[in-house]
């Protein structure tokens, strides 16, 4: 898997240097190396510039890496809405997406993402488009939020669905973290409100088109 994603990313071009520089930025200031892969960054801002979508909502968003590749996909004209658990991470991302020119369409909410999550319901606030990636022990109410607040057509895209790959894996007892993600594809392939794939490109991500 990691063989053929560098193939992709070196044929694509998919890694430029705003983004080298966000990487490093967040190796600089302590914090884990755990962003989107290039390509799997590059089809974020191909989906929201095939679909359209304006008004975006990202769960998890560590130094901004995803969070420039989202705002790309909406140019001028969107709005990116962010959760993230720690402040100085949020900083970051915040500081990394002004560089990248976006630092008037972006608000990030930090503190615990269910909790902000019901706020929003609360206020009564849509999406059209949804990044889940943060803690894998929540992707299932992140995913049941997400629905509640998306526009009907709205999609919802979820990284590290594949867990390394370990999903596939046959026989061997599934890790906690395979468990939770094979349960995850499981409830969005059968959602009956949700029309979904999973693409194998960086450490996978699931595409659910909401049907309201
Ligand atoms: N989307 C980012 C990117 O690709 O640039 C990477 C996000 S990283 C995989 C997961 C992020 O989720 C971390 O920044 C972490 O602090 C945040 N997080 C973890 N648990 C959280 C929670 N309960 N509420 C909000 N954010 C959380």
């Amino acid at each position: 898997m990691k063989q053929i994603n560098s193939y992709i990313d070196s044929v694509f071009h998919n890694q430029n240097a705003l983004l080298e520089e966000v990487i490093s930025s967040i190796e600089e200031n302590g914090m884990p190396s755990i962003s989107v892969s290039p390509s799997s960054g590059k089809l974020l801002t191909m989906l929201i510039s095939i679909s359209g979508a304006k008004n975006i909502l990202e769960i998890g968003a560590l130094g901004g890496y995803s969070g420039i590749c989202l705002a790309r996909g909406f140019g001028r004209e969107g709005k990116l809405t962010s959760l993230e658990l720690e402040e100085r991470y949020a900083k970051l991302a915040y500081s990394n997406l002004s560089k990248a020119g976006f630092g008037d369409q972006v608000s990030y909410i930090t503190g615990e993402a269910l909790q902000s999550l019901e706020k929003l319901v609360e206020d009564n606030k849509r999406f059209d488009f949804f990044f889940i990636d943060a803690d894998k022990e929540n992707y299932e109410n992140y995913l049941r939020y997400c629905i509640r607040l998306a526009d009907s057509g709205a999609l919802i895209v979820t990284d590290n669905v594949l867990a390394g790959g370990s999903v596939a894996d046959q026989g061997a007892k599934p890790k906690r973290y395979t468990e939770l993600m094979k349960r995850f594809n499981e409830t969005v392939a059968n959602h009956p409100q949700l029309g979904s794939l999973l693409i194998p490109i960086g450490d996978g991500m699931t595409i659910s088109k909401v049907k309201k």
